[in-house]
């Protein structure tokens, strides 16, 4: 089998680097990732179950809950970017950009025709649907993008960065949540990790692998911290296999669900990270090209 190079830092894998199954571990920046030619069409399970039975019970009846961890996110961002010009990439179905209107000039895009049509629909956004990477975008006009859980999904992180750094402003910002593979948890669960859903996730990130992507496109990570998230008791039971199924067959334990799952949790297991993500300031774009 061929040994990949690690989109995040560009080291060469040897047969050594086989982490398990079709997973590879880059031993430079510790990026966990998928061997993309054992996945080769991961773009076809992004249909509309995705979003409704498969990887969530619901997503448009949990826009309630959705929206709760979207806002911290939303404040979050206006600690560095309290207005202009923001690109979402995996926008789904419009939830984020519904609130992030009110601050910001907001567009999106997603892969799914049926969310993106939904978030222009109904609630009046600018959504597109297809590729980002083949989507237009001026150069030097954006001054934050967003990638709520998305870049594991992707087939090539790298070549994301690389548009979004082209596609910044100069100090303009990447915000972006995705799974710690680094985090106690994740190492504590091994390949059990609740995270490891190849091919559904992709890539495994870290702080180390996260800062060796984006300084390869001459940006800098300037803040990453765990953040927790509001979760529905119902679709929490839906992604346990063993609880969907009682709830299923059994019709006691179906009414508690019922009663209890329009509740919302909060949970933080400390493994997934919020990052910050900056392109250089004019002055030290300047400042590169001029040497004095
Ligand atoms: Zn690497």
């Amino acid at each position: 089998m061929r040994s990949p190079a690690c989109v995040a830092c560009g080291t060469a894998t040897n047969q050594g680097d086989r982490w398990f199954d079709h997973l590879w571990r880059c031993r430079h920046c510790t990026l966990v990732f998928a061997d993309l030619e054992a996945y080769p069409d991961t773009d076809r399970q992004y249909r509309e179950s995705f979003f409704r039975g498969d990887a969530y019970r619901d997503y448009v009846d949990d826009r309630e809950t959705l929206q709760r961890n979207l806002r911290r996110h939303l404040a979050r961002i206006r600690q560095y970017r309290p207005s202009g010009r923001m690109f979402e990439i995996g926008c789904a179905y419009g939830f984020f950009l519904d609130l992030a209107k009110e601050f910001w000039q907001v567009e999106g895009i997603d892969i799914s025709a049926t969310a993106a049509d939904y978030a222009r629909r109904i609630l009046g956004v600018d959504a597109f649907s297809g590729d980002f990477l083949a989507h237009p975008i001026e150069a030097g006009t954006i001054d934050v993008f967003c990638l709520w859980d998305t870049l594991e999904h992707l087939r090539r992180p790298d070549l994301y960065v690389e548009k979004m750094a082209r596609c910044l402003r100069p100090a303009g910002i990447v915000c972006l949540t995705t799974g710690d593979v680094r985090s106690l948890n994740a190492r504590f669960r091994g390949r059990k990790w609740r995270l490891i859903i190849p091919p559904t996730h992709l890539y495994y990130f870290s702080r180390n692998s996260l800062a060796a992507l984006f300084a390869r496109y001459g940006m800098t990570l300037v803040s990453s911290r765990y953040v927790g998230y509001h979760r529905r008791v119902s679709s929490m039971i839906h992604q346990i296999p063993g609880l969907s199924r009682l709830s299923a067959d059994n019709v006691h334990f179906r009414r508690l669900t019922e009663a209890v799952g329009k509740r919302d949790l909060y949970v933080n297991l400390f493994d997934i990270l919020f990052v910050v993500a900056m392109k250089p300031a004019e002055r030290q774009l300047l400042g590169r090209g001029t040497p004095r």
